[in-house]
């Protein structure tokens, strides 16, 4: 297939591979770390691609789509497609997919670690020990609590939520309540779970967990009136997108102690932080690393590659999110 496609950021070679043997060539840009959106023109601009494998830390919005009109396909290597401006797109007859389910084991793992880091307060005996603190075995040092025995409140049970609800009710016995748009027939089946309505959710978890995607309906989803309504001795735990939380009401929160603390790994303003973040005690951070799994990253490069193939083949992507 005589076609050419810019690739921001290096992918495994799963993908790679099936475009070769497509005979799709590809250019790989060489940035050491996500470029600027006047960087990512600048690439575009020197051929007339046929379409690109997008990274989320991409904002492609008209600029972009102006520096290579050639390009109708725009197939982002993640499950997140909250970068891309989707009206613009439908505009302009630009499709646009995504890599749905290669990273729900890993996130949905990372999510139940981050529950735990929280209950038995992992990563403050971490810092403690390496602050040289400790002075030997004390009862009463960083007493945590059981995640066995607690609300595990859910908002959002697509692939993601649905695996953290597997982990947690065949597990830890965990009793699950969840909100989502849609029905769940996986979580219809397990006992001791239940759909309510978001706002009963946040209130009657002990943990809150969120696995929505970053939409105008789901942004600051969790604001400053809402974590009001929380239990006092409830965790938060975000791995879907940070500004589903309003990080400055969460500061707040935690620094008034209106919840008990919270694990993120997605933040509003990445790579930048919130104020007064980092100086909290009672949050746990990782950095954007929930997928960060070889299995995860290269199903991700299969897929993106594979999206991409059947758009510049047939003309319509796998995976279009602009239909969604
Ligand atoms: P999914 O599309 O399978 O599930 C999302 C679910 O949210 C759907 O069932 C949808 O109906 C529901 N939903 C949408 N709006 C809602 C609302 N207002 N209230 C309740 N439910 C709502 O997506 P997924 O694969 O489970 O991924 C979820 C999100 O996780 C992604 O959109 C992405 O932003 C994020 N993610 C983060 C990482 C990471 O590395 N931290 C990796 C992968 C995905």
């Amino acid at each position: 297939m005589n076609k050419h496609i810019f690739i921001t950021r290096p992918i495994p070679n799963t993908g790679l591979e099936l475009l070769r043997q497509k005979g799709i060539s590809f250019d790989i840009g060489k940035f050491k770390k996500p470029p600027t959106q006047k960087q990512l023109i600048e690439a575009l601009k020197k051929k007339p691609y046929d379409g690109v494998i997008s990274f989320l830390t991409d904002q492609l919005d008209g600029k972009v789509f102006d520096a290579c009109p050639t390009a109708k396909f725009f197939c982002n290597f993640s499950v997140g497609f909250d970068n891309v401006d989707l009206e613009e797109c439908k505009k302009r007859g630009i499709q646009v997919s995504n890599t749905p389910g290669t990273s729900a084991v890993a996130v949905a793992e990372h999510t139940v670690a981050l529950m735990l880091c929280l209950t038995a307060r992992v990563a403050e005996g971490d810092r403690f020990m390496r602050s040289g603190k400790y002075r030997g075995w004390d009862p009463d040092l960083l007493v945590g609590t059981d995640l066995r025995g607690k609300t595990i409140g859910l908002i959002g049970v697509g692939q993601i939520g649905t695996e953290v609800a597997k982990i947690l009710h065949y597990g830890f016995g965990s009793r699950i309540i969840y909100s989502d748009l849609k029905p769940s027939i996986e979580l219809e089946r397990m006992d001791k779970t239940e759909k309510l309505e978001t706002a009963e959710v946040i209130k009657q978890a002990d943990i809150l967990s969120l696995h929505v995607p970053l939409l105008p309906s789901t942004r600051h989803l969790i604001n400053k009136e809402t974590l009001a309504t929380m239990k006092k001795d409830a965790f938060i735990v975000n791995t879907s997108r940070g500004a589903v939380i309003d990080e400055n009401a969460l500061v707040k929160a935690l620094e008034d102690d209106v919840i008990k603390g919270a694990a993120i790994d997605v933040f509003e303003r990445e790579p930048k932080m919130t104020k007064g973040l980092t100086d909290l005690h009672d949050i746990v951070l990782t950095p954007h690393i929930a997928s960060s799994r070889i299995s995860a990253r290269e199903k991700m490069s299969e897929i993106a590659a594979l999206n991409i193939i059947a758009g510049l083949e047939t003309g319509n992507v796998v995976n279009n999110v602009c239909q969604s």
